[in-house]
């Protein structure tokens, strides 16, 4: 049985203060026990949060990690080992706005999801198609390619220590959400690729949704049989949204 999962990434958001007043907000929270609840705050916040979340049942993660395990010259990267020294759990590896905007490409992104796994660190690797991509029929091409840059060099058990996020990238910070069924659609497609090769790791493999996911849209998609709980961005930034995006999940 997969437990269900609620992250929130906060991007490049925050101030000291800010971040303060997030911690209090989600301290507050009821939060389900059925679920796992994590946060990725920008890193120079990790402590911070980490620190203000002592002793509630939040993980915390990073939103970027280096290719290379541990500490030594590589100016501006912060390494996985370092991130679990902090407390860190979790990282998320190819996000859409790393690939599009930093121009991540897969080779990198198999750097740093091996270097995250060898600290210990638990990878959410996310995956999604453009709305061009979309548009041409191209999702579950576009899709399974980017799992199978994974699986082909680390080998399909890398994701029995890891999670993965589907996140269209026309439904990113734009308003516009996949209708469960669409998102359905393509968690099954991706469980259908782990199984081909291991069946447990598809069985157990948590697959996250993620794109303008909020508390008025969060149950239905949830409802999904394929859709273990969600990546949330912008709706994460409110404590008291994300803790019912949370409780949603754990219905
Ligand atoms: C994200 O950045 O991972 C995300 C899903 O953003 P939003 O919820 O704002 O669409």
């Amino acid at each position: 049985m997969r437990r269900p999962m609620v992250a929130g990434n906060w991007k490049m958001h925050g101030t000291r203060a800010s971040v303060a007043e997030l911690i209090k907000g989600l301290s507050d929270q009821a939060l389900p026990s059925g679920v796992d609840v994590a946060v990725f705050p920008p890193s120079l916040f990790i402590t911070q949060v980490i620190e203000g979340l002592e002793g509630k049942s939040i993980a915390t993660g990073a939103q970027n990690s280096a290719v290379e395990p541990q500490q030594g010259a590589l100016t501006g990267e912060v390494a996985p080992s370092q991130l679990v020294d902090a407390g860190c759990e979790l990282v998320l590896i190819g996000h859409s706005e790393r690939r599009q905007i930093l121009g991540e490409q897969d080779s990198t992104l198999i750097l740093k999801f091996a270097a995250a796994q060898a600290c210990g660190l638990k990878p959410v690797f996310c995956v999604g198609e453009t709305l061009e991509e979309r548009e041409a029929g191209k999702t579950l091409e576009v899709v399974g390619r980017q799992l199978d840059s994974i699986i082909g060099q680390l080998g399909i058990k890398a994701f029995a220590d890891a999670i993965i996020a589907y996140e269209p990238v026309w439904a990113i910070g734009t308003g516009l959400t996949a209708t469960p069924q669409q998102a359905q659609d393509v968690h099954k497609a991706i469980r259908e690729q782990l199984a081909a090769q291991d069946a447990e790791v598809a069985q157990n493999t948590r697959l996250l949704y993620g794109g303008s996911v909020k508390a008025a849209n969060a149950a239905e998609l949830f409802g999904m049989p394929d859709i273990d709980g969600g990546l949330i961005g912008g709706a994460s930034l409110n404590a008291d949204e994300f803790g019912a995006i949370c409780r949603a999940a754990g219905n």
